[in-house]
């Protein structure tokens, strides 16, 4: 695993550091500790977050000899690799991403978009591209959906990560690591291209919040993606949802909500027992938003659990007062999850209830079902690989 250092961390054992997750502070610290000119800081962080080089080798700026003192003191990069990637027919792709330690995680790749359920404005395909460059590339904006840990401890009953249960928590050097390593190997950048991140993927951040965060930073101040551009997913840890709207770099916040009364939550939800829907919902309330900004409360639909008409009554008494956008996701399917897709009507009429009720409210499009990269999918390669992919609809 690429081992984050910290300011605080005795800067003269450098064994196994990796240059990815440490900000322009800790570069610095590093820098001079090595007792080089502060200057080299700077082309390092640019080699590491713009370049978004594999090796030291490849920093071009530093001088060969310098190079080689890295090397040898056991500084490296810290890239993760891509081990494995699935194309779907729709253009998804899911990859594998591989840490030093052996463990890995899944990151997605969505072409044109995830069904709008990011920045305000992000329909907008052709905004910023007057010379048409990625139309004609087939798409004209893409969402990573990142993952925050090696599995998951929040054992949502419909989520197939659930069932891996919690390995780790990731670095802020492997979270980032994972939107770099996608970038690279889909030969694009946020300087030139209209890149949307979600940190839905594996993990519930929120539970590995420092690291999260500060993957947000290195994302937001050294790659130059845009915090307007990014969206996190909680299922609902309250005392960090407060932490979250005070902090002055950060995404956009959705709420996994997934049901309509307490009863109902703790059955599918189970972390709902400790942090309820009086309390998630105050939480929401109290978030101070930004201009044009909502809450996103995204909504699973299961057949005939969660996706009656008096579920969507009571979304609509749940959300008074909440400044919301609602996204409705028809449950994917997939092997060890005892719900069924909803059927399309009963999608449909909950939208209706939503939408009579002002409720801006979307359905999303599922995504690279066929390679199981859609919401609630992302599940080890290695532990799917014998099961039948369902067909794409
Ligand atoms: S839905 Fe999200 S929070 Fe819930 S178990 Fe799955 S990964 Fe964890």
């Amino acid at each position: 695993m690429g081992i984050e250092v910290g300011v605080d961390r005795d800067m003269k054992d450098h064994s196994q550091v990796a240059l990815l997750g440490l900000d322009r502070a800790e570069l610095a610290e590093l820098v001079a500790d090595l007792g080089e000119p502060a200057y080299r800081a700077q082309q390092l962080l640019e080699g590491v977050y713009r370049q978004r080089v594999e090796s030291i080798e490849q920093v071009s700026t530093l001088p060969q000899q310098l190079r080689a003192k890295l090397s040898e003191k056991g500084i490296s990069v810290g890239l993760p690799k891509v081990e494995k990637q699935f194309v779907s027919v729709d253009g998804t792709v899911r990859y594998l991403i591989g840490f030093a330690d052996g463990q890995s995680v899944e990151t997605v790749w969505m072409p044109e978009g995830d069904g709008g359920d990011v920045g305000e404005g992000s329909g907008d395909a052709e905004a910023g591209d007057p010379q048409g460059k990625l139309a004609t590339r087939g798409w004209g904006r893409a969402t990573i959906c990142v993952s925050s840990q090696v599995g998951c401890a929040v054992d949502c009953q419909f989520c197939l990560t659930a069932l891996l249960g919690v390995k780790r928590n990731l670095t802020a050097g492997e979270i980032a690591g994972q939107v770099l390593a996608v970038l690279n190997d889909q030969k694009v950048s946020p300087q030139h291209d209209r890149i949307n991140l979600v940190f839905m993927g594996m993990g519930e951040p929120f539970l590995n919040y420092d690291n999260f965060i500060k993957a947000v930073r290195l994302l937001v101040e050294e790659v130059g993606l845009a915090e307007s551009r990014m969206t996190v997913s909680t299922a609902g840890i309250v005392p960090r949802i407060a932490d979250f709207g005070q902090e002055a770099i950060r995404p956009r916040l959705a709420i996994s909500l997934n049901a309509s009364n307490d009863e109902l939550r703790t059955q599918l939800m189970p972390l709902n027992k400790k942090w309820n829907l009086e309390r998630l919902m105050a939480a929401a309330r109290e978030f101070p938003l930004r201009n044009r900004e909502r809450v996103t409360f995204e909504y699973v639909l299961l057949h005939n659990v969660n996706d009656l008409r008096e579920n969507a009554e009571e979304v609509v008494e749940l959300l008074r007062g909440v400044k919301a956008r609602v996204n409705l996701i028809a449950l994917n399917p997939g092997p060890g999850i005892d719900y069924e897709t909803p059927a399309d009507e009963n999608v449909e009429a909950f939208q209706k209830t939503l939408r009579d009720a002002g409720i801006l409210t979307f359905v999303r499009r599922p995504r690279g079902r066929d390679i199981y990269a859609a919401c609630g999918q992302l599940k080890r390669t290695v532990e799917i690989a014998t099961a039948p992919a369902p067909s794409v609809p």
